[in-house]
């Protein structure tokens, strides 16, 4: 997940944030991140590597269910690490693993420099080019995503690996299209095309869960995980597109010494231990 959670977070580690943000796959790689964050070498972190076939089997009360609004995504943001979904329609999620209904608040993706890495979570060790992330917050218990964000269970995230095939997305090439008009970190445009975020999601319903994190600082560790076992087909055009976003303000030189050329080349957090946690199978 890439998010900026400021509630809760001493002047110290905002200030590292602020820091962090242009560089926090390139220079100060997620390694160091518990250096400012100690949380990030917490015992519920995440990306994990999902075994599968060795999940805890379980059938929950009620299934999980989801309504979107088809125009609820209606502008997109450069957050310096990746493009960025904001929604203005309605969206919720609920049933399943949840107990209770969440409010969509953002849609981002995680990708990497090749197609043999990218998301964040993996698969008995192995890697998608990349993985979509919907954040949702309990908008039952709490009053906003940043409260939300700081307490036990306060997230959801549905996971969305992303794979390389010869079709292009429809709707990720709505994203792709967009991209053009946020070059630069913190631009933000109209969509010229309403995302609709249930055309994100997979066809199957098949889901691994578990409990974990943010996947960048501050790392809480406040998100019910849903990871969808199917993922999303798009073409190696529109995933190298996301690769030219540049990680540098308009006003900002372009970073000499920056690996990556300023540019968002990659964006994953490698799997953390699952030390001891129940990974969930549900079909
Ligand atoms: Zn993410």
């Amino acid at each position: 997940m890439g998010l900026k959670v400021v509630n809760g977070l001493k002047l110290k580690n905002l200030l590292a944030l602020n820091i962090l943000n242009l560089f926090l796959y390139g220079e100060f790689c997620p390694h160091t991140w518990a250096v400012h964050f100690p949380l990030a070498s917490g015992k519920r972190q995440s990306p994990i590597d999902i075994p599968s076939g060795r999940g805890e089997a379980v059938n929950f009360s009620s299934g999980l269910a989801w309504t979107y609004d088809s125009d609820a995504c209606d502008r997109i943001t450069n957050t310096g690490h990746g493009w960025k979904l904001l929604v203005s329609g309605n969206g919720e999620l609920w049933g399943g693993p949840l107990p209770s209904k969440f409010k969509l608040e953002q849609i981002h993706a995680h990708w990497g420099c090749t197609e043999n890495e990218g998301s964040e979570h993996t698969v008995d060790g192995v890697a998608y080019p990349g993985e979509i992330h919907l954040v949702h917050w309990d908008s039952e218990k709490y009053s906003s995503f940043a409260e939300a964000a700081n307490a036990d269970g306060g997230l959801a995230v549905l996971g969305v690996f992303i794979t390389v095939g010869d079709q292009a997305h429809d709707e990720i090439q709505k994203i792709v299209d967009a991209l053009e008009l946020i070059p630069n970190k913190d631009m933000t445009e109209n969509l010229a095309k309403t995302v609709d975020p249930l055309k994100l999601l997979p066809e199957s319903k098949a889901f691994w869960n578990y409990e974990g994190s943010l996947t960048t600082p501050p790392c809480l560790e406040t998100v019910n995980w849903i990871v969808f076992k199917t993922p999303l087909t798009v073409s190696k055009e529109q995933i190298s597109a996301f690769r030219a976003l540049r990680a540098y303000a308009p006003e900002e030189d372009k970073p000499g010494d920056d690996e990556f050329g300023g540019q968002v080349v990659q964006n994953f957090r490698p799997p953390m231990p699952l030390c001891g946690r129940v990974v969930r199978d549900c079909c």
